[in-house]
């Protein structure tokens, strides 16, 4: 092109120029001569004029034919692109869509010109879109924007779609052209509203259940936690989260756990209790759950959960001391009503010992001797007495027949639930109870409930006797054993213990040492063991405080002993 254009030049150069005002010249001193040059040369300036105008209409045409090429180039780069394309004046009216654009609203390319494209906009969308548009052209600064839309396809279904506007400028800055692709964001967009929506309702869900997650990779300090896990340790959510901030918040005694867990000593699926102290001084109770999984590369991510169990733990333990409470009630009560049905049963056969004790006195003493009649009396006194030992005998005989109840128990479950019961009067009391229970299940063969009540006894005897031993050496170890056939639970204490000279009188009737004691308990716990073929018995301990136990036959023991007899 250039070259033409040189030949174009040279045709046109000053030389011809210079020489036609030669010609004049020379025209006004040899004008007949000169005329027919003048001629000739006009009639080559002709000539060349009309090659030139040739050469101006092929130029013409060979670069219309390279903008057709390159202009069919680019519409064929722009129709094979995956997103829609289109383009816009200066003012925002669109000159150009492309074929997928057309293809997928069913939109003939006339119908979409100008602002037609907006009818295949969702019309909740319209207005925004519309908004956008507008505010872009007025801004006239700003060169580029995108907006999500729902744009209708050919067969009436919406999809989301992500429009991109960009401007397009001279060397001026000033806008030339707008161009623009729709990118379809539609199954990207659904599974980011799924996602919310899971992640919105995991949220809810941890928020009525008080129950927060976490997770970090291991080695690194920052964990990654839900906004209920900031709520329950009271810390502001978003903040990043070290162990260094969670052991601010965890209570001295129960630090080691959370370092222990930092310093990841655990393989399987961990779970503990603890508790926070929160900023203002008050205290929460929390159990923490974290299992550890092999990620990438095999690193460690663990994955935790922590459930606020404060007010749970606060009704257990009300529940635990009105039942204990309930427990001692009822106890105090059989106590108290079996204490007043032997006085009762009692109190007539005294009052006669007393009454006949003291007429055969005055018959005895007075002056005429009535042997007769003292001796009568006296015959009364030992009937009376008689009497009165019947009444307790029957009271054993009571137990001893109660105690015929043939169901399998198992002491250990049975004493876990009398535990339970007594739970926040060793708390209170401050005693450590330890339990070493039997590896198998440990049944024998009997009254479920008095045997609990033995338990119980025995576990309130070792509590009272503890009232005098400094708080921290306050134990009580509980054993449940079985040794051929036989099997055997006992309460080793660390209180007082007893002097020889009541060991011999501790499972009497009416014993006890205890100020407004009864000293029936261990009498009828006595009644109830024998009830069942046992023995009830008691040691003093080598390092102080006292063992008391019972041994019972094993229920296999007793189904095999039975068939045999
Ligand atoms: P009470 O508890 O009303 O005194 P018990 O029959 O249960 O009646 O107990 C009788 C006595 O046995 C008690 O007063 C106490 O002297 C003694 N005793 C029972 N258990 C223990 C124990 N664990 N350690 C020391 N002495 C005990």
């Amino acid at each position: 092109m250039s070259n033409v254009e040189m030949r174009v030049n040279d045709e046109e150069s000053p030389v011809t120029m210079t020489s036609t005002s030669s010609a004049t010249r020379k025209t006004e001193d040899h004008a007949p001569a000169l005329s027919s040059t003048a001629a000739d040369l006009q009639s080559q300036n002709a000539l060349l004029r009309a090659e030139i105008d040739d050469l101006a209409t092929q130029l013409r045409m060979r670069h219309d034919e390279k903008a057709a090429a390159s202009e069919e180039e680019v519409k064929r780069i722009v129709n094979s692109m995956p997103m829609l394309v289109w383009s816009a004046h200066p003012n925002g009216m669109v000159d150009f869509s492309s074929e997928k654009w057309l293809d997928y609203t069913g939109m003939t390319a006339e119908t979409a010109l100008g602002a037609g494209w907006l009818a295949a906009f969702h019309p909740d969308d319209v207005e925004l879109s519309l908004r956008r548009w507008l505010g872009l052209m007025a801004s006239g600064a700003v060169e580029s924007a995108e907006v999500e839309v729902r744009v209708r396809r050919y067969d009436g279904q919406y999809r989301w779609f992500l429009v991109s506007a960009y401007a397009f400028k001279n060397g001026s800055g000033v806008i030339q052209r707008w161009f623009g692709s729709n990118i379809d964001i539609h199954d990207r967009k659904l599974a980011e509203d799924e996602v919310r929506r899971s992640e919105m309702c995991l949220s809810s869900a941890q928020r009525i259940g008080n129950v927060g997650s976490f997770s970090w990779s291991g080695g690194e300090d920052t964990l990654r936690c839900s906004e209920e896990f900031y709520r329950i340790l009271g810390l502001e959510v978003g903040t990043s989260v070290t162990f260094g901030r969670i052991l601010e918040r965890v209570h001295p005694d129960g630090r080691f756990q959370v370092m222990s867990l930092r310093n990841q000593r655990f393989a399987k699926p961990h779970e503990h209790e603890n508790r926070l102290i929160m900023k203002d001084g008050s205290e929460k109770c929390v159990l923490v759950k974290i299992s550890r999984r092999e990620s990438v590369g095999g690193a460690f991510a663990y994955h935790g959960a922590i459930a606020d169990i404060t007010e749970k733990r606060k009704s257990e333990d009300a529940l635990a001391q009105a039942r204990a409470d309930l427990a001692a009630v009822a106890h105090a009560a059989s106590m108290g009503e079996m204490a007043a049905s032997i006085a009762h049963e009692v109190s007539q056969p005294l009052l006669g010992i007393l009454t006949n004790a003291e007429l055969a006195l005055r018959k005895l003493s007075s002056e005429n001797l009535r042997i007769d009649e003292a001796s009568q009396a006296i015959r009364r006194v030992i009937r009376d007495a008689n009497r009165a030992s019947d009444v307790i005998r029957r009271l054993r005989d009571l137990y001893s027949r109660r105690g015929s109840a043939h169901e399998v128990v198992d002491l250990n479950d049975a004493l876990h639930e009398v535990l339970d019961l007594s739970r926040s009067e060793l708390k209170r009391e401050r005693i450590a109870v330890s339990r070493e229970p039997s590896l198998r299940a440990i049944q024998v063969k009997g009254d479920r409930i008095q045997l609990q009540q033995v338990m119980l006894n025995l576990l309130r005897n070792a509590i009272e006797s503890l009232a005098s031993t400094p708080e921290a050496n306050r134990t009580i170890l509980i054993r449940t054993y079985e040794t051929a056939g036989q099997v055997t639970l006992l309460l080793e204490d660390s209180g007082k213990g007893f002097t020889p000279e009541d060991s011999r009188k501790l499972f009497d009737s009416f014993f006890s040492t205890k100020p407004g004691g009864m000293g029936i308990g261990l009498s009828i716990s006595r009644s109830i063991i024998e009830a069942h073929r046992g023995v009830l018995w008691a040691r003093n301990n080598d390092l102080g405080g006292a063992t008391f136990g019972f041994d019972l036959r094993a229920a296999t023991h007793t189904l095999t002993a039975g068939s045999g007899s």
